[in-house]
């Protein structure tokens, strides 16, 4: 299989050739087209499958598609990882995918002043990626607001549950649209990620490597 075989648009093609990426692996290979197709999707994967890519292709595809402008002080995808680091890795995955497209980036997380984070913010993103206590923080302060959200990933949700982030996780899905798209990757299934899928995700399509 190879990516133009997933449904990819052509500028996504030539940021993976890039990267010298021509094959996906299995996650992205069960991952992308229904996520093109804009279902929701529950991924039991590691960390070095290539889990980021199934999900921030796609949802690249889907941003470009439904062009849309961010709303002020909000954003149009919203990634949720448990630490900084992750949210790092993240933030580049999403901006060299997403090389050939035009689209506003920002990162929020703990450990360094707010203010940049609300100046970034305000006009509005289209890819956000976020630890959770960072967030709710700021959308405390209203300097982010999550009513206009399309699409959200709960990106290592084992490990954000470990780190205690479930209460910070209910309060920052509640203030999202029901009617997005939702994405949750874990690498293992404990009842308590049951729950959480349960509870965030509409009928998603099971993957898992
Ligand atoms: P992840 O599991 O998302 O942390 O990705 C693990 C590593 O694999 C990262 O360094 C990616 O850049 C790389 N990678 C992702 N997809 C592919 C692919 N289809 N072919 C080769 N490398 C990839």
């Amino acid at each position: 299989t190879l990516f133009s075989d997933l449904g990819l648009a052509e500028p996504l093609l030539k940021a993976l050739a890039t990267e010298g990426y021509t094959s996906p692996t299995p996650i992205q290979e069960q991952s992308i087209p229904h996520l093109l197709a804009g279902h929701d999707v529950l991924g039991l994967a590691q960390t070095g499958t290539g889990k980021t890519a199934s999900f921030a292709l796609p949802l690249l595809q889907r941003l470009e598609q439904f062009k849309k402008r961010a709303m002020p002080k909000s954003t149009r995808v919203l990634v949720l990882t448990p630490t900084r680091e992750l949210a790092v890795q993240v933030g580049q995955s999403f901006r060299t995918y997403g090389s050939q497209y035009r689209l506003r980036h920002a990162l929020v997380f703990g450990g360094v002043g707010m203010v940049p984070q609300i100046k970034t913010m305000a006009g509005g993103v289209d890819i956000l990626v976020a630890t959770p206590g960072r967030l709710l923080d700021l959308m405390s302060q209203d300097a982010i607001r999550l009513d206009s959200v399309e699409a959200l990933v709960l990106d290592e949700a084992d490990r954000m549950l470990d780190m205690g982030f479930i209460q910070p996780i209910r309060k920052i899905v509640a203030a999202m649209p029901k009617s997005r798209q939702t994405v949750l990757f874990s690498a293992t299934m404990p009842d308590s990620i049951v729950g959480l899928a349960e509870s965030v995700l509409h009928r998603p399509v099971r993957v898992e490597v």
